[in-house]
């Protein structure tokens, strides 16, 4: 066990998100004798933050908080753990071992593990409001709560980005009654950078033959931003096209990606250049008492020699959560078990009904292999494989249904982790 020089033991967990609650669970089971505080400007605990847009929910005046007791997180009510939720940390000092709170106090500890996450990424920075709309964004309960509740009483829905949480507000939003737009302009579909251009270009249909108008390159961004827009006017002020500007439609959402939240951080000699950068066991090689896991944490890649990776899942906050705590509690001499991160990326998401599950790295594929089905026809069921020199890296699997599921389980077996050197990466 190891000796408390000065009484209590502190640890402080920044980020009240699901890898701030895995580490303090870690921590917990490690039977780590400290006190643990977790620290989160949001003002609820732990909740399932992926459950935000995936299903409708009933107009309320109490919106917020019935999506919060929807969507709990099991173990973030643990009495052994001191939550102090709707409190910022706006500076740390990491040589003197104190975090500086927006309460004005100040948080003295042993240890520090780092969860803050990332917030979404805006084309206007911080001022929301531009010439033609307030440009909304989607993280938290707070966004949720007013995105949902103007989804239920607007007709038309613009939606920036086509990634996950883009397709999925999409197909919310049809199902709320909206008329959708959808503009990409960097590439030609959903999901593009991992799945590539087949694919990702078969979903677009999918959202297309689904309802929405979906526009990419450069119709996506004539109707992007305000000048783009002007100029699509000709000189009389009529529109160029007949498309109406985003600036007509009441709600205009930006779902293009994300920023570590790490401001915070500044001035400790840190690696911040995306996120918090880690050894291969969530521990910041700058600090030995420092840890990070989350969104946040940028951690050697386990497929690609040489290269660091960041994950923004569910799974990946989980598990690097979990080792952050462990190897805290390896610090203090206590047996954690620790092992070094081999991440195995698996996604699944929901659009329109296409259920779209997605495991391996297809980024490191040099071909790709439908195992079954059509791209043409995703409603009947597609099965893909993606290939590394004939191994077998990464599977993706689209249906409305469960037809190949048995086959999808056997890709699954059949996939390996390839550690490939980054040079020879696309
Ligand atoms: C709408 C949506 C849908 C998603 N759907 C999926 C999905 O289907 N599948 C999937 O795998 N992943 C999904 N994700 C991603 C997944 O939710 C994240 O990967 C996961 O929540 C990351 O957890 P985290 O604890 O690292 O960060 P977070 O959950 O972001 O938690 C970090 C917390 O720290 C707080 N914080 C930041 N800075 C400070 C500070 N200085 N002081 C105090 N508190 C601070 C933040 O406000 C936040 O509450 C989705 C994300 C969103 C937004």
């Amino acid at each position: 066990m190891p000796s408390m020089t000065n009484g209590e033991l502190l640890i402080g967990i920044v980020g009240s998100g699901v890898a701030g609650l895995r580490a303090a669970n870690a921590i917990l089971k490690c039977e780590v004798d400290a006190r643990i505080v977790i620290f989160g400007d949001e003002t609820h605990r732990t909740y399932n933050r992926p459950g935000l847009t995936k299903k409708r929910y009933p107009l309320s005046d109490a919106l917020e908080m019935a999506i919060a007791e929807d969507l709990k997180v099991n173990g973030a009510e643990n009495n052994a753990l001191t939550w102090q939720l709707g409190t910022r940390v706006e500076t740390a000092d990491l040589r003197n071992k104190v975090l500086h709170l927006s309460t004005g106090e100040t948080f003295e500890y042993d240890r520090l593990v780092i969860a803050a996450g990332v917030r979404p990424r805006t084309s206007v920075q911080d001022n929301r409001e531009c010439e033609f709309h307030t440009h909304r964004t989607l993280r938290d309960l707070n966004d949720a709560r007013y995105i949902h509740d103007q989804l239920q009483t607007s007709e038309k829905v613009t939606i920036v980005g086509a990634g996950f949480v883009a397709c999925e507000l999409a197909s919310l939003a049809k199902e709320y009654g909206c008329e959708v737009l959808m503009l990409e302009a960097l590439r030609r579909g959903p999901f593009e950078s991992i799945l590539g251009e087949h694919i990702s270009s078969a979903l677009g249909r999918w959202i297309v033959q689904n309802g929405v108008t979906f526009l990419t390159g450069d119709s996506a961004r004539e109707l992007l931003c305000d000048r783009a827009i002007a100029s699509a006017r000709d000189a009389s002020g009529a529109k160029a096209s007949n498309l109406e500007s985003p600036s007509d439609r009441s709600l205009f959402i930006e779902a293009i990606g994300s920023v570590p939240n790490v401001e915070w951080l500044h001035g400790n000699g840190l690696d911040l250049s995306d996120g918090v950068r880690v050894d291969e066991y969530m521990r910041v090689s700058e600090c030995e008492d420092v840890f990070a896991a989350g969104d946040i944490a940028r951690y050697p890649d386990p497929w690609i020699a040489g290269n660091l990776t960041r994950m923004e899942f569910w799974k990946n906050a989980i598990d690097t959560g979990d080792l952050a705590g462990r190897s805290l509690a390896a610090s203090l001499g206590y047996d954690a078990k620790i092992s070094q991160i081999g991440y195995f990326p698996s996604i699944a998401t929901e659009v329109f009904g296409l259920r779209i599950q997605i495991a391996g790295n297809p980024k490191i594929a040099d071909s790709m292999e439908i195992v079954c089905g059509d791209l043409d026809q995703l409603d009947q069921g597609a099965l893909v494989a993606f290939l590394r020199e004939g191994v077998t890296v990464g599977a993706a699997y689209m249906d409305k249904g469960a037809r190949f599921n048995s086959l999808y389980i056997n890709l699954l077996k059949s996939l390996k982790v390839t550690r490939v050197d980054s040079a020879n990466v696309v």
